[in-house]
């Protein structure tokens, strides 16, 4: 009898103490969401817009890219983990202007978040030919101009979405914009010695007509914009005429896609080439351009050693 009576004293302790932990677990993991949801999270489409609203962020938000560093952003295919990434979103920041060809379908599966065009306000410019023909390229981020209105949208979904800390993002943004114009401002005065006939961006993707018409060059390209059809014999050629009718100095290609194409153009002309801009995405952290300021500085200063053989 006694040991009996011990054993379910014994019992009803262990029951207590299990609910008490239970609840206690309970308790700390409801403490850890509630902690965790007190920082906005923003996710975006890619690494450039990444960065440029981390900065907008600053430590009273996090920021994660969908898209890895080095992917191709155009004709992306997410995956089931880029869907739990983002699952938590409370903001998703996206290009538009006819960048992400898949996000409109994965957006629609992603609940709750609220969704934002950055480039809200741009004055497009129209792709010039081309299965795209005549769509606005989306490629505005490569004018300081322009992504002066990328970081003001940004600014203001962050203050929307999190009314509390909208001075903070104001803060960001305004310091973040004098950056911005300090790296422009140097770009151009060091692109103004390049005689006007000499300034030339020949590339593969049509993917720097903004970067183009802020720092006053003349572009051409391979391809339009990454989609079908990418570096064909027909563009090819067209190419190499374009490079020995206006004696354009040297070729370049774009980060994401093979550096073939632009190579053959170089050789067939006897331009040179002037190796790899950077434009639809940053690189990881240890590579040659973890940021969107970076990006603009590296990619600027390769065409100006392109444009003046220095
Ligand atoms: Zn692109």
């Amino acid at each position: 009898m006694v040991s009996s009576g011990s054993n379910a004293w014994l019992q009803f302790n262990i029951r207590t103490l299990l609910a008490v932990a239970s609840v206690l677990v309970i308790a700390s993991m409801s403490q850890a969401i509630a902690a965790k949801k007190e920082k906005l999270l923003v996710a975006t489409t890619f690494t450039v817009i990444a960065d440029i609203a981390q900065n907008v962020a600053g430590e009273a938000a996090d920021v994660v890219s969908i898209t890895r560093p080095g992917a191709e952003i155009h004709n992306y295919q997410p995956t089931p983990r880029d869907l739990l990434r983002v699952r938590n979103a409370d903001v998703v920041l996206w290009n538009g202007l006819g960048l992400e060809r898949w996000f409109e379908k994965f957006i629609s599966r992603v609940k709750n978040a609220t969704d934002v065009v950055v480039s809200e306000g741009v004055v497009p410019i129209p792709i010039r030919e081309g299965p795209y023909s005549a769509k606005p390229n989306p490629h505005a981020w490569m004018s300081p101009a322009d992504v002066t209105i990328y970081v003001r949208n940004i600014e203001r979904a962050l203050a929307d979405a999190d009314p509390e800390n909208a001075d903070i993002y104001k803060t960001n943004s305004d310091n973040y914009i004098a950056e911005i114009e300090v790296v422009a401002k140097s770009i151009s005065e060091r692109l103004s010695v390049v005689p006007a006939e000499q300034r030339w961006l020949a590339s593969t993707e049509g993917a720097f007509s903004y970067l183009a018409r802020y720092f006053e060059l003349k572009e051409i390209y391979l391809w339009p914009i990454n989609a079908d059809a990418l570096g064909t014999p027909k563009q090819v050629k067209a190419m190499i005429d374009a490079v020995r009718d206006n004696n354009v100095p040297v070729v370049f290609s774009e980060s994401t896609l093979s550096d073939k194409p632009a190579r053959q153009v170089a050789r067939d002309t006897g331009a040179a080439y002037g190796g790899v801009l950077y434009v639809d995405s940053l690189s990881e952290a240890d590579g040659p351009v973890p940021t969107y300021l970076e990006l603009l500085r590296v990619t600027t200063e390769t065409i100006l050693k392109g444009l003046t053989g220095g």
